[in-house]
């Protein structure tokens, strides 16, 4: 018969050894009866402490899947209207100019860890980005390389992971068309609820 594993109290409060040993230190006397009382109390904090952790993790996954459903909202009311987000502004525009464009280059010229930056990310562009992201490639070569395709974004991961391709991505994957946070001008032209962040400094929840 295997060996049951005991455990001592229980689903109560496991206690440190430090703890373990004070609580038996603490005789019956004046002193030492107020000497367990605060051992007690100690657990007891200990527990609502497990218990507010553990209700505040519940909180942030409601804040992350409000977020989501923000950006859902505001991808379906720019579709209504027939936009699409462009990535790299920032910004609405008409949805029938959006392209997956592949960027690759460095960013710098320094950054905290003194040197250029490798980056590969994929866009989803608007017309007039493409044009700037062209010229810069042509005559400074800040991205190295741009490639506009039409494909679909897990299409563009699977081509530039083949053989001759640069391989995609380093650091940065397909980059998703909602953006984070969402501009304030759509926020208000879009009519899409608010913001909300918890700020785990001082425990406040933020409108961003
Ligand atoms: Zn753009």
């Amino acid at each position: 018969m295997a060996a049951r594993t005991s455990t001592i109290g229980g689903g109560e409060e496991r206690m440190s050894v430090t703890a373990k040993t004070l609580f038996g230190e603490l005789q019956e006397g004046e002193l030492g009866f107020l000497g367990k009382e605060i051992v007690r109390k100690f657990f007891g904090l200990k527990a609502t402490q497990r218990t507010l952790d553990k209700k505040r993790g519940a909180l942030e996954g409601e804040i992350a899947s409000y977020r989501k459903d923000r950006l859902t909202l505001l991808r379906r009311r720019l579709l209504e209207d027939g936009k699409d987000y462009c990535t790299y502004h920032h910004g609405a525009v008409p949805a029938s100019e959006i392209l997956p464009v592949y960027l690759e280059g460095t960013r710098g010229p320094a950054d905290h860890y003194g040197g250029d930056r490798e980056y590969r990310e994929v866009h989803w562009t608007c017309l007039a980005c493409r044009e700037e992201l062209r010229d810069r490639a042509a005559s400074y070569l800040r991205p190295r390389v741009v490639h506009v395709s039409g494909w679909k974004p897990e299409e563009m991961r699977l081509q530039f992971s083949d053989g001759g391709r640069p391989p995609l991505p380093l650091g940065t994957m397909v980059m998703d068309r909602s953006p984070d946070p969402i501009p304030e001008e759509l926020v208000r032209e879009y009519n899409i609820p608010p913001d909300i962040r918890l700020d785990h400094n001082t425990f406040e929840l933020l409108r961003r």
